[in-house]
């Protein structure tokens, strides 16, 4: 079947971010986010790649998808055999500018996550999968006198960036708050130093970056139609959606996907879902080759009657996830680091249900490199 001649995306832009290009925006068709804050978007023609403000960014977001792929650029980023590795060490940081930050998820999430572009102008390019260290301004409160410590964030955009220029990056961060043990109030002097810092920056702010760094959780490309189970907790999905815009999205030549990705993401709630419209497009465009499966522990219950957790989906779907990994599936683990027991306790019962032992199984997907694990 050809596919439909699709030839705009539209382009959400961040509230607060450059008026110009807010102004732009409302000549354009109007687009929801979950009918949540977003102002309308900018059009980019998929055809020319030019955003039709005449900006020299394109400013793109988080809900971008289109069944025909993406023209990307510059083709050289194909060329490497190895990773780019720490390019840029926290005694040299790269300065780069932070384009847009905006609020992606809705008013009932508790806490709040950001999707935040950086123009690194092309200086540090990096492959999916990998993360960027971040040096937030100001004096280690540890250290008095020494400049704040890096702190890591896996990379939310494939190797182009949102741009499709090879020009920026994009993180997704969650806003780290402190509440007091006792009252139970917020303490915002104990707030977390670097991801407010990102949440709070303004378009054209200067952020200092180091890396890219990681291997673990590169996405292995040798064959185009392997099988890739993906599962994440929350901002665990940021390397993923790395991935799954390489897949679906991006038309990148030495890479056609034809195999199978499978999303698990467990969020708290409806409200907390990341990405959601772009991974439902993969869905539309792609039922053959993506699957989405979603826990939402505050709003689902589990076949005991308990919260539904990720490992609880996986469970679900157990037969088939292990009929997978025998064939050679890659399983990815992206989240905080809580999320990893649970799981491993779900993969170790079922694996004895069938008569299997969970340590031999793991240590041949190891050896295998059929398992990769990112967690925080
Ligand atoms: P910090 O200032 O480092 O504080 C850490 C925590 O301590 C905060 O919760 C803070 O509220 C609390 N705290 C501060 N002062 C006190 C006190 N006096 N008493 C008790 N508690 C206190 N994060 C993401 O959001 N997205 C990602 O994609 C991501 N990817 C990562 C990838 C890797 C490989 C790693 C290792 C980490 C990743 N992280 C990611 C986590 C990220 O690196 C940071 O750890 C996180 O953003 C918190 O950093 P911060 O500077 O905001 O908090």
């Amino acid at each position: 079947m050809a596919h439909s001649a699709v030839s705009q995306v539209y382009v959400s832009v961040p509230v607060g971010s450059d008026s110009s290009i807010r102004r732009s925006a409302f000549k354009t068709p109007y687009v929801s986010f979950r009918d949540k804050l977003w102002t309308p978007s900018l059009a980019l023609d998929l055809k020319t790649k030019k955003v039709q403000s005449g900006r020299q960014y394109i400013v793109c977001s988080v809900q971008q998808a289109a069944k025909q792929k993406v023209a990307v650029s510059p083709l050289v980023l194909e060329d490497a055999k190895e990773p780019p590795l720490n390019l840029y060490k926290p005694k040299e940081p790269y300065t780069a500018t932070i384009v847009s930050v905006e609020r992606i998820v809705g008013p009932k999430a508790p806490g709040e996550t950001c999707h935040i572009v950086i123009d690194h102008d092309g200086t540090v390019p990096y492959w999916e999968g990998q993360s960027y260290g971040v040096i937030p301004p100001g004096e280690n409160p540890k250290k008095p006198g020494a400049p704040n410590n890096v702190r890591l964030y896996s990379i939310a955009s494939s190797r182009y960036g949102d741009s499709f220029d090879g020009k920026t990056t994009s993180l997704c961060v969650r806003r780290a708050v402190y509440y007091d043990t006792v009252t139970g109030k917020e303490d915002p002097s104990k707030k977390g130093i670097c991801s407010n810092f990102l949440c709070d920056s303004k378009p054209g702010d200067k952020v200092k970056i180091t890396g890219p760094s990681g291997k673990i959780m590169l996405l292995p490309e040798d064959d185009p139609n392997a099988t890739h189970i993906m599962v994440a907790t929350g901002t665990g999905v940021a390397p993923y959606r790395g991935y799954l815009r390489r897949m679906f999205m991006e038309n990148v030549p030495t890479y056609k996907f034809g195999g199978l990705a499978w999303l698990f993401l467990g969020v708290a709630n409806t409200d907390s879902l990341l990405y959601h419209d772009e991974f439902n497009k993969y869905l539309q465009d792609y039922p053959d080759n993506f699957r989405y499966d979603l826990a939402l522990s505050r709003e689902q219950k589990n076949k005991n009657g308990g919260k539904m957790y990720v490992q609880d989906k996986i469970e679900e779907y157990s037969d088939e996830i292990f009929k997978l990994l025998d064939g050679g599936a890659h399983i990815y683990f992206c989240g905080l680091k809580g999320m990893m027991p649970g799981i491993q306790e779900t993969l170790k019962r079922v694996a004895e249900e069938r008569g299997e032992s969970w340590e031999e199984k793991l240590a041949k997907l190891k050896k295998n490199k059929q398992w990769h694990v990112e967690v925080y």
